[in-house]
């Protein structure tokens, strides 16, 4: 048994301007099928976008898979993404995560919904000024 879900048999979607902030597409990996929680989405953001501010229930842990990315938990630097680099943040820290300045950017986002199903908190956008800050 097992399933092999062939490239390019699901779209890619564009995420929706009340969360992000710039040009964001979404790639489904796997939705599990209960008693699975498991979450896993490839994300590209394109040069300047990011996520707004947000919080995840049961945490998520970032992957980063292709270009440059910054990271930031409130009252923290932001802080550089690479390939090969791995974010674990935790539950209910507030964030945002997102290109570098004139970046294309690419992470693998795993999370565990909560017992209600609630896997992200939207809250609001991350200001340019936030943005522009230098990695610390
Ligand atoms: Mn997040």
């Amino acid at each position: 048994m097992g399933q092999i879900i062939c490239a390019g048999a699901r779209a890619t979607k564009t995420q929706p301007a009340s969360s992000f902030v710039g040009t964001v597409y979404a790639d489904e990996v796997v939705v599990g099928e209960p008693p699975s929680r498991m979450r896993g989405t490839r994300v590209t953001f394109t040069p300047g976008a990011r996520t707004n501010w947000h919080t995840h229930p049961v945490g998520q842990t970032l992957y980063c898979l292709h270009g440059v990315g910054r990271y930031q938990a409130e009252g923290a630097a932001v802080q550089e993404l690479r390939p090969g680099d791995t974010v674990i943040i935790p539950p209910d820290v507030k964030h945002w995560h997102g290109s570098a300045p004139g970046q294309l950017f690419a992470h693998l986002a795993l999370s565990e919904v909560s017992d209600t199903g609630e896997g992200t908190v939207w809250l609001e956008a991350v200001s340019d000024a936030d943005y522009g800050k230098t990695p610390g």
